[in-house]
């Protein structure tokens, strides 16, 4: 009998569990469902960046991938009619607008007699799965990631054999890309494959030291692809696996803090799994009662880049220009927004994921919530970050700066960070500082200190 695959967060064929269990069956008609609700919320660097995937995707299934767009609950049963299949098969989605869906979804199928069948998910460990002794969940990274790592997970799934396309005469074109300033990479299995085996040769054996250095920028960019599923996971733990063999010292030391990032993607979707509504709301009470400004016009110098604050002012341009930003960057730039400008973590995240070409609920949220006070870090709100010593600290010799503020290119070494402290004539329009960092931060935690009493 004919199956239908529809691929969601999965834009791949290799290492593809629901794949293989869609071809053991019968033929498979591969579709991918334009969902209106998720474009609208995507920005247009996400919407580029999938309709690149999905043009890739169309031609590895040879043509055969149908593109329809508008309410899966009502597309899936009909597409089932009009092939006859007799089930729909899916990677697990986890996420709480995909799980509301997919719980639609499944009825409407239920209903005209269609089998809905899960066949794993884009983790290594299926969210939820990851329990302590009690069957709770775990409220802390440390803990979660060495029962992850307990836990396990299978090896990549094999090519399925056998498989063949399904195909109608008529389908929809593959949506086109809209216009977009940012430069972003290809978003397709091949491009994965070729970036994740460039990583592991060149800049793995340097991840501990490296991944803190924007300027030296050496960290995997496997985000993208993680985001679009056009790579599992596995496949990667299994290289590492297989990487690790022989190794010691410093070079173990970077495959394992590797490891552990990859663990960190799969704990902020197990904290979402439990707390769906953690997506946009305080995933903690921590800071119940706390006052925050309504975004204004420093709320826009901070988007645009010109705070003033050279460090955070490079990370917001380079979110801009590439659809990406360095972790450390993310970090700083996040804290400036909510403990420097008193903006509710929310404003910022939203800003992100508009920008982000790896944007994801559940790593950008908790990322930003972790930064905020409000999520799962444990040393939460008093910790702020002065964007000056984190900039003389991670960009010593002032290379990331330089590269995304063209003002200061002139501007030799660290000197980039206090550029108030350099000649007026070497700043080229560079802006002023748009508020005192020291002032600041007194205020935050005056504001905290205020929730307490
Ligand atoms: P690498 O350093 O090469 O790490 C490898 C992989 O590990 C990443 O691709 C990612 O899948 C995972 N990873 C690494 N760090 C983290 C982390 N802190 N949390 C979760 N996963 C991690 N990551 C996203 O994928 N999408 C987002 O929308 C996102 N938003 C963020 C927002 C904020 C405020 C912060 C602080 C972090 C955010 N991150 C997000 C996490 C992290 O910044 C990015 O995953 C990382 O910068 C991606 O670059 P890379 O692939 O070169 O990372």
């Amino acid at each position: 009998p004919r199956q239908i695959l529809w691929f969601r967060r999965d834009l791949r064929l290799g290492d593809h569990p629901a794949l293989g269990a869609a071809a053991t069956e019968g033929d498979v008609l591969p579709v991918f469902i334009l969902d209106r609700t998720l474009l609208g919320t995507a920005g247009d660097v996400r919407t580029a960046a999938l309709a690149d995937a999905l043009a890739h995707l169309r031609r590895a299934t040879d043509g055969a991938l149908v593109v329809r767009t508008g309410d899966p609950a009502r597309i899936l049963p009909q597409l089932a009619k009009e092939v006859d299949a007799t089930a729909v098969h899916v990677s697990s989605e986890t996420f709480p607008y995909g799980r509301r869906r997919d719980a639609r979804v499944q009825e409407a199928l239920e209903a005209k007699d269609v089998a809905w069948v899960e066949t794993g998910s884009p983790y290594a460990v299926t969210p939820g799965r990851v329990r302590n002794g009690s069957g709770d969940r775990y409220k802390v990274f440390t803990p979660f990631s060495k029962a992850w790592l307990e836990h396990g997970w299978r090896a990549p799934a094999d090519d399925p054999e056998g498989l063949r396309w399904c195909r109608l005469v008529e389908t929809d074109e593959v949506p086109e890309a809209p216009a977009i300033d940012a430069d972003i990479p290809t978003i397709s299995e091949e491009a994965a494959l070729e970036r994740w085996h460039a990583f592991l040769d060149d800049d793995l054996d340097d991840y501990d030291d490296g991944r803190d250095r924007p300027g030296d920028d050496t960290t995997s960019r496997m985000s993208a692809h993680l985001k679009w599923g056009t790579i599992h996971p596995r496949t990667m733990l299994a290289d590492l696996e297989r990487r690790a063999r022989g190794r010691t010292g410093k070079r173990m030391q970077s495959l394992l803090r590797y490891r552990t990032e990859l663990a960190w993607r799969e704990f902020y979707a197990d904290v979402l799994w439990h707390a769906p509504k953690s997506d946009w709301h305080d995933l903690t009470d921590a800071l119940d009662g706390m006052a925050y400004d309504e975004p204004g016009d420093a709320f826009d110098a901070w988007r645009e880049g010109r705070t003033g604050f050279p460090m955070v002012d490079a990370g917001m341009r380079q979110l801009l220009a590439e659809g990406w930003m360095h972790n450390r960057v993310r970090m700083l730039t996040a804290s400036f927004l909510v403990k420097d400008l008193h903006v509710w973590w929310p404003h910022g995240a939203r800003h992100f994921l508009d920008h982000l070409v790896d944007g994801d609920v559940a790593s950008n949220n908790h990322g930003w919530q972790w930064t905020a006070g409000t999520g799962t870090d444990a040393a939460p709100y008093f910790r702020v970050f002065n964007p000056v010593l984190q900039g003389q600290r991670f960009d010593p010799e002032g290379e990331y700066v330089r590269r995304w503020i063209p003002e200061l290119r002139h501007v030799g070494g660290g000197a980039v960070h206090e550029p108030w402290k350099v000649d007026d004539g070497y700043r080229d329009g560079y802006p002023e500082r748009i508020l005192d960092h020291k002032e600041e931060r007194a205020e935050a935690l005056d504001r905290l200190a205020a929730t307490k009493r």
